[in-house]
């Protein structure tokens, strides 16, 4: 057991970051906690509706002069932010463990991930391009431009307090607009450094400003008449009945990415130890607490008599369950722990509320991952080790709402069909995922079930920054995508010119 050096050593105090200056707030402030040693490690401020409102007045003075400066001299912006983050790789990687609790390793997969956003809106120039088309009547060409609109806010949930803002900013600013990021109040320390690297990078003053708080700086958000548009990520109760519903009545453009509640099928067919050496990762990584996070284990019985059934079901669940006993579960910061800490005690209670209920509804806890064995001597408050449930049914609590724990619910099906069937009467439809080596069924898979982001062999369907980071049903709200192409039309504009040649 090695425990890396903390890059946080006394309390940071949060600023906000408005015009290129770091500002003070007046608002009151609250404790980030390290949800592995409890430790204090930042002061996060609820900034007041004034402060929110000083960032869109400087966004929207800078925003005509961001947008007149040519898109190669945006690109370059984002280029040295690129080369910055780069350079300081591992401290960013380490402060979202101290801040959030997930592994290092996986805090690594975030940064590269959001770096990747960064590089892929550098391709600004080609990715706004707009097109023409001759004669569209005799002597009569047509045009089509895209513009930038104005100013946009972006709000983060608490479970990638790196990646998730940056699913926007980059393509947002490349693309000639100005932002105001509210990063989740959990865990704010991500985004003031990004801040620090912003900053450096050159862009000029009101371009990325970033205001911390909670649901009343979003809400000054959601009805500013000077914001264009709204990136939310988090649970669907926001999202759907807050976000979504007011930039309805307001008149903004919405990116709203919610909840989810993932189904994996196993197919009898499928390669079962890579199935399992998956699922570990699906179920169990970033201690649950992800959008893309397996949530139903559904094992099906495609083709199987009910006796080849049971000891198909018997085998797979022995070695899955054999599998996620042996999860390494501590800090973060030790590189060899698989799972680090759930990010506060009030999270750890609702998924202990979703163990408990699991149990009334009759399902059986199989391994109970409130015994918490830990690698080091860290308070257990915030820990939990992996659970597995059998017996689940899709109709009940567990089985139908997002757990955001490292929990599986295990579902018997019979038929491919009454899989699928599971996941269309489920309110969410964030990804799915099958494992199996039959062509036929990955490809019936894909095509029939009603979510967003589908997986063939994969337990995590994570897209990559070029494509849209999709969802279906009450997983997502509105028309266009963040990531690549997608996110360019989001922060843009369609203008068509007819022109006449005289
Ligand atoms: P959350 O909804 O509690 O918070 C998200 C953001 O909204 C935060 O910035 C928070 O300060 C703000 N907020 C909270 N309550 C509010 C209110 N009443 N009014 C206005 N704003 C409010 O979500 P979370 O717990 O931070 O994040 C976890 C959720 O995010 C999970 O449901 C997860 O599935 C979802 N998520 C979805 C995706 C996706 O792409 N679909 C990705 C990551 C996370």
């Amino acid at each position: 057991m090695t425990v890396l050096e903390e890059p946080i050593k006394k309390i940071l105090d949060i600023k906000n970051y408005i015009d290129n200056e770091w500002v003070e707030s007046e608002g009151e402030t609250v404790n980030v906690v390290n949800p592995a040693t409890l430790k204090v490690i930042a002061r996060v401020p609820i900034s007041t509706e004034n402060e929110l409102n000083e960032a869109v007045d400087v966004a929207k003075e800078a925003f005509p002069d961001w947008r007149r400066t040519p898109t190669l001299i945006r690109a370059r912006c984002l280029f040295r932010l690129k080369e910055l983050v780069e350079e300081r790789f591992e401290e960013l990687s380490r402060i979202q463990t101290m801040e959030h609790g997930k592994t290092i390793d996986e805090a690594r997969g975030e940064t590269r991930r959001g770096i990747e956003q960064i590089e892929v809106a550098t391709g600004i120039p080609s990715l706004m391009m707009g097109c023409n088309l001759e004669d569209i009547a005799a002597g009569i060409d047509e045009y089509l431009i895209r513009q930038p609109l104005g100013v946009f806010g972006i709000i983060g949930p608490f479970n990638f307090p790196f990646m998730v803002p940056l699913w926007f900013a980059p393509y947002a600013v490349a693309a000639g607009n100005c932002i105001v990021i509210k990063p989740s109040s959990e865990d704010p320390i991500s985004q003031f450094k990004l801040a620090e690297l912003v900053e450096e990078a050159g862009f000029p003053p009101g371009v990325w400003n970033v205001v911390n708080g909670g649901s009343s700086v979003v809400s000054a958000m959601l009805t500013h008449p000077d914001i264009q548009g709204i990136c939310f990520v988090g649970s669907t109760a926001v999202g759907r009945d807050v976000v979504y519903r007011k930039c309805g009545e307001t008149g903004k453009r919405v990116i709203a990415q919610c909840g989810a509640k993932n189904f994996l099928l196993v197919m009898p067919d499928a390669d079962m130890e890579k199935v399992i050496a998956a699922c570990m990762t699906s179920f169990y990584g970033n201690a649950g607490q992800r959008c893309l996070a397996g949530g139903n284990l559904v094992i099906v019985g495609e083709g199987l008599s009910e006796p080849e059934y049971e000891v198909f079901y018997n085998k797979f669940i022995n070695a899955y369950v054999d599998a996620a006993s042996k999860i390494r579960v501590g800090y973060g910061l030790d590189d060899s722990v698989q799972i680090g800490p759930l990010r506060d005690r009030n999270k750890k209670e609702r998924v202990g509320k979703f163990i408990e209920r699991g149990i009334e509804e009759g399902a059986k806890l199989t391994l109970d991952g409130r015994n918490i064995r830990l690698i080091g001597s860290w308070p257990k408050d915030c820990f939990l080790n992996p659970s597995v449930f059998e017996d689940v049914t899709p109709d009940m609590e567990i089985g139908k709402e997002e757990i955001f724990g490292p929990v599986t619910c295990v579902i018997k099906a019979r038929t491919f069909d009454e899989a699928v069937e599971m996941i269309h009467k489920n309110p969410y439809g964030n990804a799915a995922s099958i494992f199996t080596s039959s062509g036929k069924w990955a490809r019936e898979f894909q095509y029939r079930v009603e979510c967003g982001n589908i997986g063939i062999n994969i337990g995590i369907v994570a897209p990559m920054a070029f494509f849209p980071f999709s969802g279906m049903k009450n997983s997502f709200f509105g028309v266009l995508h963040g990531q690549g192409q997608e996110a360019i039309r989001f922060f843009t504009e369609s203008k068509v010119v007819i022109q006449r040649w005289f």
